[in-house]
């Protein structure tokens, strides 16, 4: 594993191959919700366990609004939710997801749509939620989808991130875990925009953001963004969303 940090810089070039054909019939079936893949690989080194695995189920959103991100499209309104008991601050986190989704590497730089962040629920088109394990496990498990407690989820108007996830990002990820935090942001908020799953386009290359990086990078390099050197980046379309 030479370089993935350099590759993750220059690869999204005119080298990069978007048109391999897929031979990932073990691609996970479910949405973020299956419980397979990442236990059999989990043989990394556990980070301490310094986050609660359950709060009181009731949320406080955050106050204000952001301003409008992105130059042309629709307009979409999101709001900011996090747990009580979660000890994580409602206005920070709702900062970092604001930054997340008005990158210019994020979804608004397709040109295809604008984001603002509300306060209020009524004006919301959809609510990130920032959620302790249990609590998420349980929102996720209403909308159909198993998580295990582990990973995030979305359902329709509701992008449900995990704390532990938020906290920790995934063993072996080989990126900082801002990263991480904005891979999960960008992922789980793709669905929402009818996004689906990508598989990894080949060693060393960087993993599509639709990709399922919390269950292992599949020999690509991490990536948080679903646009790269201002170029969309894709990898195949992985059935079974
Ligand atoms: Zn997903």
């Amino acid at each position: 594993m030479v370089g993935l940090g350099v590759l993750l810089l220059l690869a999204a070039t005119a080298t990069v191959t978007l048109a391999r054909a897929g031979e990932r019939a073990t691609a996970p079936a479910t949405a973020d919700g299956g419980r397979t893949s990442y236990a059999a690989r989990a043989d990394g080194q556990p980070r301490p366990a310094t986050y609660p695995r359950t709060g009181t189920g009731d949320f406080a959103t955050a106050p204000g609004e952001s301003p409008v991100r992105g130059t042309d499209g629709p307009l979409l309104h999101y709001r900011v939710a996090v747990e009580q008991g979660t000890g994580q601050d409602v206005d920070s986190f709702a900062a970092t997801v604001d930054e997340v989704l008005g990158d210019p590497r994020s979804w608004i730089a397709s040109e295809e749509l604008r984001l603002r962040r509300v306060a209020q629920a009524d004006d919301a088109d959809f609510t990130v939620h920032l959620a302790t394990p249990e609590t998420s496990e349980r929102m996720c498990a209403e909308g159909g989808l198993s998580t295990g407690g582990h990973t995030s989820c979305r359902l329709p108007g509701q992008v449900i991130i995990n704390l532990a996830r938020w906290l920790q990002a995934v063993p072996d990820y080989g990126a900082p875990l801002a990263i991480y935090r904005a891979y999960v942001v960008n992922h789980e908020v793709g669905h929402e925009l009818g996004e689906e799953h990508q598989a990894c386009p080949g060693p060393g290359e960087p993993a599509p953001v639709m990709q399922q990086q919390t269950y292992g990078l599949d020999g690509c390099a991490a990536n948080a963004w679903p646009y790269v050197d201002g170029s969309r980046y894709d990898g195949e379309v992985v059935p079974g969303t």
